[in-house]
């Protein structure tokens, strides 16, 4: 948005014009969407499918900082970061609920960019905007979604269902949006002390992209239906794959070997990783905001799971008692935990 022009207070609309403006072009494109915005509530219907509901909230500060988070890819991550807690149930994502607190320094035009971003992914993920809230906010932009999607209900996978000797997958590369917001925050600094500077990002569209707009694994949904595979236990890799890892693990009361030579990382990722001294497996275990799925399969598909070079296998499953181990380059078993390793120690 150019500064040139003039923006318009949100108080010159009001709460309903506002909504008026955010929701005016909608159109349904679920057949389970029955009644969206402009009433008290959405109504869905799932008809036989069972309901899969999720929330997740943005503040300002805490999560996105808007110096170099361009409103619309913000609004495009909102949506994509609840869409990715449904994919982890094995459901598909139809529905999401919008509320949004704005301060007094929001103007009409900044939030016709975010929600540019949260119907574009609307658009690429098919689901429908079905309803929200608009209110005030003392000390910055707060984005709250809930995304609603449906499973035939023996489809469902949870976290607990993992079983010894299953392999151990993981879509996509981790460690890229670590990585890129590093980069954001580098070039912030550099930008403060001079800001005539141009900053340099070339090398790094991988890492910024993962980082301001990433995407979810939506077809790895039909994919797994398609190959006949059906995992055991799935979970979206949002906080760093230690944690998710340790979190399948408990749920389903085994243990785990994860191989650090295994894991999947961009080579932007390493690059990066290497200009600022942070190892990569570090960014890919502990890092976060990958929102790529990490599934078990029993052994047996592993002839399936090879033919698709999107999935990973970076581990197995093993009983309880061994606990959960990273096996590093040279083959020293560390403890995993959810607060990281140091590798550098280990070398
Ligand atoms: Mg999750």
């Amino acid at each position: 948005m150019s500064s040139d022009k003039k923006l318009t207070p949100i108080s010159d609309l009001g709460e309903f014009g506002l909504i008026d403006r955010m929701t005016k072009g909608i159109k349904l494109k679920n057949k389970s969407s029955v009644k969206g915005v402009g009433d008290d509530a959405a109504v869905v219907n799932h008809n036989g499918y069972q309901t899969v509901i999720t929330t997740d909230m943005l503040t300002e500060g805490i999560h996105f900082d808007l110096s170099y988070s361009p409103l619309k890819h913000l609004g495009y991550k909102a949506v994509v970061v609840n869409l990715s807690d449904i994919l982890a149930m094995n459901a598909k994502p139809t529905q999401i609920v919008v509320s949004i607190a704005v301060s007094a320094r929001t103007s009409v035009e900044s939030l016709d960019e975010l929600y540019a971003g949260i119907y574009e992914a609307c658009n690429f993920y098919k689901v429908d905007l079905v309803g929200g809230d608009t209110t005030s906010s003392r000390s910055g932009l707060v984005i709250s979604i809930t995304a609603i999607g449906k499973a035939k209900p023996e489809d469902l996978i949870y976290r607990s269902g993992a079983k010894e000797n299953d392999l151990i997958c993981v879509t996509g590369d981790l460690g890229a949006a670590y990585m890129g917001l590093q980069l954001l925050i580098r070039e912030k600094e550099v930008y403060k002390v001079n800001p005539n500077s141009q900053p340099d990002l070339s090398g790094f569209e991988h890492i910024l992209e993962r980082q301001l707009k990433p995407e979810c694994p939506i077809s790895i949904i039909d994919k797994l239906e398609k190959m006949n595979v059906r995992p055991t236990a799935m979970i979206d890799i949002s906080d760093g794959l230690s944690s998710e890892v340790l979190h399948i693990c408990q749920a389903s009361e085994v243990g785990c070997v994860v191989h650090e030579d295994k894991l999947p990382i961009d080579e932007s990722t390493i690059k990066f990783g290497n200009q600022i001294g942070v190892h990569s497996s570090i960014a890919a275990l502990n890092g976060g905001e990958d929102y790529e799925l990490l599934f078990t399969v029993p052994l047996s598909d592993f002839d399936t799971i090879k033919r698709y070079p999107e999935i990973k296998v970076i581990g197995h499953i093993t009983k309880e008692d061994k606990g959960c181990s990273l096996v590093t380059g040279d083959g020293t078993y560390l403890p995993l935990d959810a607060q990281g390793f140091d590798h550098g120690a280990n070398e």
